[in-house]
């Protein structure tokens, strides 16, 4: 994307409405990537398709870990998970929170998953690998999963870096401290970065900060809100583009910044 030169558009171009690939919005004009150097990325159900059923093996070991931690029934512990992903952000969050639980051996132990499902994603590394600039994995999770998940799509060397839970404090998206924690252990410009994710509230955070903001769709319901999705007649405000196909999106934003150098420069 040699093409995506800083002065080519300014960041809220009006008229990058019509070629914006698969953005949907009625609320103000769409932004475009002109200006984005930094090109940050969720993990889980992004990164990977929730098809490969992996996040569903996380959930499951969490609940399993509360039920020992606590030593209450699965069922219960499936409740209370679910309750403090709701209320906290993440569960890890409300189990700290609530019952002083110590994160490492808790994420030691839920991402200790079978990867085998996961597949290499020749394309998507070649759709990262052609964006200008840096790229970044940001997740709830550890640093280890995400090395583990992104070696194995093939992706990994492709990233300057991971923020992970820990880096941040063990405050989880979607809470505006854990991002503003992310742009400043890594140094980046809000407005000049582009935010992935499956889940549209971590993207209001974001949004507010100056980030360009891109939900890819996401078909694990985890959440009330992407239940709420299903029912959505237009992106929210916080969402400038949404996608189902991620390699698709940055192949077709690599290619239109491509198309419209030469207009611009001669
Ligand atoms: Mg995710």
């Amino acid at each position: 994307m040699s093409g995506a030169d800083d002065t080519l558009s300014p960041p809220d171009a009006p008229d990058a409405a019509a070629s914006t690939p698969r953005a949907r919005t009625t609320q103000g004009p769409l932004r475009d990537f002109s200006r984005t150097t930094a090109w940050i990325f969720d993990l889980d159900n992004t990164l990977y398709p929730a098809g490969c059923n992996l996040f569903a093996e996380v959930d499951r070991r969490m609940g399993a870990y509360i039920a020992k931690y606590l030593g209450v029934p699965f069922a219960q512990a499936r409740h209370l998970q679910k309750s403090y992903y709701r209320q906290f952000g993440t569960t890890l969050s409300g189990l700290m929170q609530v019952h002083k639980l110590d994160p490492q051996p808790f994420l030691d132990y839920v991402h200790d998953i079978d990867l085998s499902a996961v597949p290499k994603a020749p394309k998507l590394a070649a759709a990262i690998s052609a964006l200008p600039r840096r790229k970044l994995i940001y997740t709830n999770g550890s640093r280890r999963h995400a090395e583990r998940v992104a070696d194995k799509l093939g992706v990994l060397h492709l990233f300057e870096d991971i923020c992970d839970i820990a880096a941040c404090g063990y405050v989880p998206k979607p809470e505006v401290d854990a991002f503003t924690r992310m742009v400043q252990r890594h140094d980046v410009a809000p407005r000049q970065a582009a935010m992935f994710e499956d889940m549209p509230h971590n993207l209001e955070a974001p949004h507010a900060l100056g980030m360009t903001t891109v939900l890819v769709h996401s078909d694990y319901p985890d959440h009330p809100v992407q239940l709420q999705m299903r029912n959505w007649k237009e992106l929210p405000a916080h969402i400038h583009h949404a996608t189902d196909d991620l390699t698709d999106f940055l192949d077709t934003v690599c290619r239109q910044a491509r198309e419209a150098a030469p207009a611009v420069s001669g």
